[in-house]
């Protein structure tokens, strides 16, 4: 029996602004095989340097790779780049479920992604998706350290603190009385829009330096064991 999860194709983990998806090294270089196209296409076309929220601090936004939401790689109602999806793709919804049914984290189960609703799991899955997302989420925790040597190389501001800012304050403000799960998301939307905002587009000299870093031998390598590895953590699903 198949263990993978029954995706309802609604598209929302590809296409909501507040869904944010951050990349790796590692997934830009396999994007960047799949799609035989060179990393700065894919940085130009697909991916920016965004800003992600701290979530023990509401005000604070540090900058990662991320794919632009909603994102430009799903065509015709579908991931095409599926075999080289992000980590953070190949993790969701899983880690979300494992979250939910070990840890009891009912807050992190949202029904308007269509996956988590009527959910009716069977243990032996349960079981499948912990040992799946420990492995990918392990990948993950490696290919990220090497991602933020990278961006450290970066002309960029790394972090920003939106607490003293005016546009923030008057944000927080519109939305002070509105605790609806809906006004939740679009004052998170409001938030993450005035950050990147605040930092701007990502500079060519920029892609440059990451472009060069994703050719560098020793990155090579373990990119490609990795990847063999998420090959193997698919086989956990089947
Ligand atoms: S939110 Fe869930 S059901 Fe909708 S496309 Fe994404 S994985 Fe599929
Ligand atoms: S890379 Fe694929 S799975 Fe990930 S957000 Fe884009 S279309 Fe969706």
């Amino acid at each position: 029996m198949k263990a993978s999860f029954n995706c309802r194709n609604c598209g929302k983990c590809c296409s909501a602004f507040y869904a944010q998806i951050n990349l790796t090294i590692g997934d830009l270089i396999r994007i960047s095989n799949f799609l035989e196209k060179p990393a700065s296409y894919i940085l130009k076309n697909f991916v920016g340097i965004n800003p992600f929220g701290d979530p023990e601090n509401p005000t604070k936004f540090s900058y990662e790779m991320g794919i632009n939401m909603p994102c430009l790689l799903r065509k015709n109602e579908k991931c095409s780049v599926y075999d080289a999806r992000p980590l953070n793709c190949r993790l969701f919804p899983y880690w979300v479920l494992v979250q939910d049914f070990v840890f009891n984290k009912k807050e992190m189960i949202d029904a308007s992604y269509k996956c988590m609703n009527n959910l009716g799991l069977k243990r032996g899955n349960l079981r499948k998706y912990s040992d799946y997302s420990k492995l990918v989420g392990n990948i993950l925790i490696q290919e990220a350290s090497l991602t933020d040597n990278i961006l450290f190389k970066l002309n960029i501001k790394h972090s920003i603190d939106l607490s003293k800012n005016k546009n923030y304050q008057e944000i927080v403000s519109k939305y002070k009385n509105r605790k609806t799960n809906n006004n939740l998301k679009q004052l998170e939307t409001e938030k993450i829009r005035l950050a990147k905002k605040i930092f701007g587009k990502l500079k060519d000299s920029d892609i440059k330096v990451i472009e060069d870093e994703a050719k560098k031998p020793f990155l090579l390598k373990i990119v490609e064991n990795n990847t063999k590895r998420l090959n193997e953590a698919e086989d956990i699903l089947v």
